[in-house]
């Protein structure tokens, strides 16, 4: 509560107040409602990771798996990280949850390979918020994680923002490289929606590079975004860079994609976000069925 109240203090302080119009004042009061949910949220731990399946094009076998947040709200009812990262972003409450989803992702890639559900060419990719290198703690909270789970570092790929390579700030740099020193993987979300090039990619050591879904929705309706995500594949596999694509909703998309040399791919044609029971189950069934067909899957959920 006081630090609610605090926060409430510091947005509409006596100075500034006579900037917000009505409209201003609501959202305020809005983010200040999230947000002190927020806070109830983490404390009586509201949250969950789903878990999307990461298929590789070429053998069909998932090869991996990313870790989304979701916040079961008691009144509210399952709410998307889009209706409230930004808040916690801006109140610097994502450290905390960032922390938790670490911890909570690297435990879980454990358990899995412990289950024998993952092999340990497996990877848990965890989404970071560039608010979460701003203070540098980072580094400190990846290797916890990786030190309480016991995973191995090679399991684990952080998936960052272009933003963040941007910024070119040498805090930022450092505590990249030293992540890849870990052994940690770096990959770029969302590629291609921000500014930054493939020779950012190189400079700090990014190994793996995802396009993002609004080119991969159109790659077969307009030439264009089949020409940009062609492109982006060719130069990507020169310089070693693995390439995924999000957002695959149908079988066409994926042998486009296929196709035009994509390593790999997520998205609804394969499988939503699961909670950990249903990633179990898929997990299994997805087993079953390399078996049944003497080691190549299905390629459908
Ligand atoms: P993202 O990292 O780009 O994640 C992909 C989003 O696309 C997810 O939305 C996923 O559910 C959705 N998606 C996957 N396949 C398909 C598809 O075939 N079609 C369509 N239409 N959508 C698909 P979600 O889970 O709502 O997450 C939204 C964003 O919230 C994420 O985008 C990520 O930026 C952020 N986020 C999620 N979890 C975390 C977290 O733990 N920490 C941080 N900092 N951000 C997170
Ligand atoms: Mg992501
Ligand atoms: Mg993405
Ligand atoms: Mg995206």
């Amino acid at each position: 509560q006081a630090d609610i109240a605090m926060y409430h203090t510091k947005d509409s302080g006596r100075n500034n107040y006579h900037f917000f119009n009505e409209k201003m004042h609501e959202r305020v009061q809005d983010r200040l409602n999230i947000l002190s949910y927020l806070y109830e949220g983490l404390s009586q731990r509201q949250f969950e990771l789903f878990y999307q399946p990461k298929i590789d094009l070429e053998s069909g076998r998932v090869i991996g798996a990313e870790a989304l947040i979701r916040w079961h709200h008691p009144t509210r009812g399952l709410i998307a990280p889009a209706e409230f990262i930004g808040v916690a972003e801006q109140s610097g409450l994502i450290e905390e949850m960032g922390s938790w989803a670490m911890e909570e992702a690297c435990r879980y890639c454990k358990q899995c390979l412990d289950l024998g559900l993952v092999d340990s060419g497996f990877t848990m990719a965890v989404n970071i918020s560039p608010v979460q290198f701003a203070r540098g703690s980072i580094t400190k909270v990846v290797s916890d994680a990786l030190k309480k789970s016991g995973l191995d570092a090679d399991q684990l790929e952080l998936e960052l923002t272009e933003s963040l390579l941007i910024d070119n700030s040498t805090s930022i740099k450092r505590a990249l490289l030293q992540l890849r020193r870990m052994g940690v993987e770096l990959a770029i979300d969302d590629f291609g929606t921000g500014y930054s090039n493939l020779g950012y990619l190189k400079a700090f050591e990014v190994s793996v590079l995802k396009i993002d879904r609004s080119f991969i929705s159109r790659i077969l309706e307009a030439e264009q975004s089949r020409i940009l995500v062609e492109a982006i594949i060719q130069v990507a596999s020169r310089l070693n860079i693995k390439v995924v694509a999000e957002g695959v909703e149908n079988q066409k998309m994926a042998e486009a994609l296929s196709m035009l040399g994509c390593d790999q791919a997520q998205g609804y044609y394969w499988s939503r976000p699961l909670n950990a029971m249903k990633f179990e189950k898929f997990m299994r069934n997805h087993q079953r069925d390399i078996r049944r067909n003497g080691g190549v899957p299905t390629l459908r959920a």
